[in-house]
């Protein structure tokens, strides 16, 4: 029993656990360091697998002695131990840590709570689960929300993100008062460098060794902690990981970036292996689309506006690529990133109607601790850019913020996102919208089902786009 949709498994695919969430925090010393020093105590137990963390969020503390403030995270595990287990593991990592209990409330060098496990709902003297304070504390639900938005809290029949957005609308300073300041480093020994696999042979040869269950990571290379999240989940939920890098030249038009997209191969290969990737298939042009190649994949449906609109045959490029991915890696799980939200409902719809192998796994989307979400695209930005970059994530909370204090209606929250863009210099907005993600369509008001609030904008000659969940998530990762 998980407290998600489990993702369909085919028959024979070993249950890689369960998943569990731990809220971390440290208020006293290298708070990062003790937050770091407890993720890789958490990932080397055995049985426990660390499949995603959020960002660090300084907080100020609740009650106790004058005391510094908090930094606050929540590290996404799968788990075979039971929760007693589980919970005795998190005690002894918060000793090894220093941590001495006191007076309630006291500052601490680290505090590990386990929020839930699985579907796991039980209230004994030893363990509470899921933990008592997990719904009504910002600091736990803004981290939480970050990296598992749709997971149901166990027992109440509501998703993290619809219990962070009813607590925002009721203690909105609460929110206000937490900073993001830092993305955390999930440093596990660093393992080989993955197999780099050039072409249709090495990865069949690969692929005929018979790793397992596979987890495929489909990039254009330009790795950041966006694509680090995504090799993570596939390593705590498969036996083996296989990252593509392929800078793909069918969904680039004739006046975009093709030339210059940023190609750092070997840094790339760093990433992949501290992530403990397993293989990258990096194949040329020719070993994809070898002469004579003349077939492509037209999803109609969500392709038709928004990117679709903007960048003519944009999504025929990918959606035809991927199609190649999934036929010749036959993954059991592929991972993608919310981040390009569009991109998900083509895959989703063509994975759907082509019968392609495995299950799509989608992934909340990493941001700078500055809020913009990470994109290889970054790198184009100027310091001065960058920092008017910032209105576009501004927007997207705007919005989030009217939705969570019971604003329903489009108008008014594209009006909200629409008024920060607006606001901020030389940035050209391409589209405001709320949208069904499955369909890519703009809803009148939000409803029970969950809505997208979507942005392009350009920031100089930079495109960026960007996207957040309003009041309730989607079926995420
Ligand atoms: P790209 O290399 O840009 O084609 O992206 C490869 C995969 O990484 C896609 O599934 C993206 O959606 C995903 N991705 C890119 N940026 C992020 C991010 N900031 N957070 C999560 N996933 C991301």
């Amino acid at each position: 029993m998980t407290s998600r949709p489990a993702a369909p498994r085919r028959p024979g695919l070993p249950a890689p656990g369960q998943p569990a969430f731990v809220a971390l925090g440290s208020n006293v010393g290298d708070r990062r360091a003790h937050l770091e020093a407890a993720l890789v105590a958490l990932g080397a137990t055995p049985g426990v697998r660390v499949a995603a963390v959020s960002a660090a969020y300084q907080n100020p503390p609740v009650g106790g002695p004058p005391q510094d403030d908090y930094w606050n995270a929540v590290a996404e595990l799968v788990t075979t131990l039971s929760p007693e287990a589980l919970a005795a593991r998190l005690h002894a990592v918060e000793a090894a840590a220093g941590r001495v209990r006191t007076v309630p409330a006291a500052p601490r060098t680290l505090d590990l709570d386990l929020l839930s496990c699985g579907d796991e709902v039980c209230r004994t003297p030893a363990l509470e689960l899921p933990h008592p304070r997990a719904t009504c504390r910002a600091f736990g639900l803004a981290p939480w929300a970050d990296v598992a938005p749709d997971a149901v809290v166990p027992g109440t029949g509501a998703t993290v993100l619809a219990h962070a957005t009813r607590l925002r609308g009721r203690e909105p300073a609460a929110f206000a008062a937490l900073r993001r300041v830092a993305l955390l480093r999930v440093a596990a020994p660093r393992g080989a460098r993955p197999a780099v696999l050039p072409d249709a042979e090495a990865l069949a040869a690969w692929r005929a060794r018979g790793e397992g269950t596979v987890g495929l990571v489909p990039t254009m290379g330009a790795l950041h902690e966006g694509h680090a999240s995504l090799a993570r989940r596939a390593r705590a939920a498969c036996d083996a990981v296989l990252a593509t890098i392929f800078v793909n030249p069918l969904q680039f038009g004739p006046t975009e970036d093709l030339a210059r997209y940023p190609r750092t191969f070997d840094a790339d290969l760093d990433l992949l292996a501290d992530v403990g990737a397993d293989a990258v298939y990096a194949p040329t042009v020719d070993d994809l689309y070898p002469a004579g190649f003349s077939t492509h994949v037209d999803v109609d449906g969500p392709t038709a506006g928004f990117e679709g609109a903007a960048r003519p045959g944009h999504f025929r490029g990918v959606a035809t690529v991927v199609a190649k991915l999934f036929a010749r890696t036959r993954p059991d799980r592929a991972f993608f990133g919310r981040k390009d939200a569009q991109q998900v409902a083509v895959v989703r719809r063509m994975h759907a109607d082509l019968d392609l192998p495995g299950a799509v796994v989608v992934a909340p989307t990493v941001r700078d601790a500055d809020g913009l979400a990470l994109s290889s695209r970054n790198r184009y930005l100027t310091p001065d850019e960058r920092a008017r970059a910032l209105a576009i994530p501004r927007a997207l909370d705007a919005a989030r913020a009217r939705a969570a204090a019971g604003e329903r209606r489009r108008d008014a929250l594209v009006a909200a996102a629409r008024a920060v863009l607006d606001g901020a210099a030389d940035v050209a907005t391409a589209y405001v919208e709320v949208v069904d993600p499955a369909r890519f369509v703009p809803l009148a008001e939000l409803g029970a089902a969950p809505a997208l609030l979507v942005v392009a904008a350009k920031v100089g000659t930079t495109r960026l786009i960007d996207n957040e969940w309003l009041l309730a998530p989607g079926d995420d990762a």
